[in-house]
């Protein structure tokens, strides 16, 4: 049965940046959990980053793709290694899809914020979901949920 790399924070685990969740309560969900269909990660905890943690973004007046935190710091290493991970593990479950939630610096897919910390967004996607879509995976978010069940069924 095809197996689905999921956000952590979709299935209510506390790994946002703030310490909350992103739960994302759906029947179909429920029912590929129960089957263990899902793989799930957050790739930035996978990386080496701890909860709570400081927001970043991607830095979009950059050439080359840079994370920054609000005071300033690098965190591409960490996003990129946790980018790494995510594939890493697709590869071992035999993954060819992945759901992860939209608009963050890892898993968004159509959106991201702009790097300036001001809550805008632009169209863009994640550093875990850029790796991801350059290895073959599709990458679908909570805003298209029912294309991916659709895909699936
Ligand atoms: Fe959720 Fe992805 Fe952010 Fe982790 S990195 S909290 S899985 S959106």
């Amino acid at each position: 049965m095809e197996k689905i790399l999921i956000s952590s924070c979709f299935l209510g685990h506390k790994v946002r940046y703030d310490g909350g969740d992103n739960l994302l309560v759906n029947a179909t969900l429920k029912r590929w959990q129960a089957a263990e269909r899902l793989v799930v990660i957050c790739p930035e905890l996978a990386g080496g980053l701890s909860t709570p943690r400081p927001p970043a973004e991607i830095q979009l007046s950059n050439e080359n793709i840079i994370v920054k935190t609000n005071s300033g710091e690098d965190v591409t290493p960490a996003f990129e290694l946790g980018a790494q991970r995510a594939l890493s593990l697709c590869h071992a479950h035999g993954v060819r899809y992945a759901l992860l939630k939209e608009s963050s610096p890892s898993c968004g897919s159509s959106s991201i914020y702009n790097g300036e910390f001001s809550q805008h967004k632009v169209p863009g996607q994640g550093i875990t979901t850029a790796l991801l879509r350059a290895n073959g995976i599709k990458v679908f978010s909570e805003k298209n949920l029912l294309s991916l069940i659709a895909e699936l069924s």
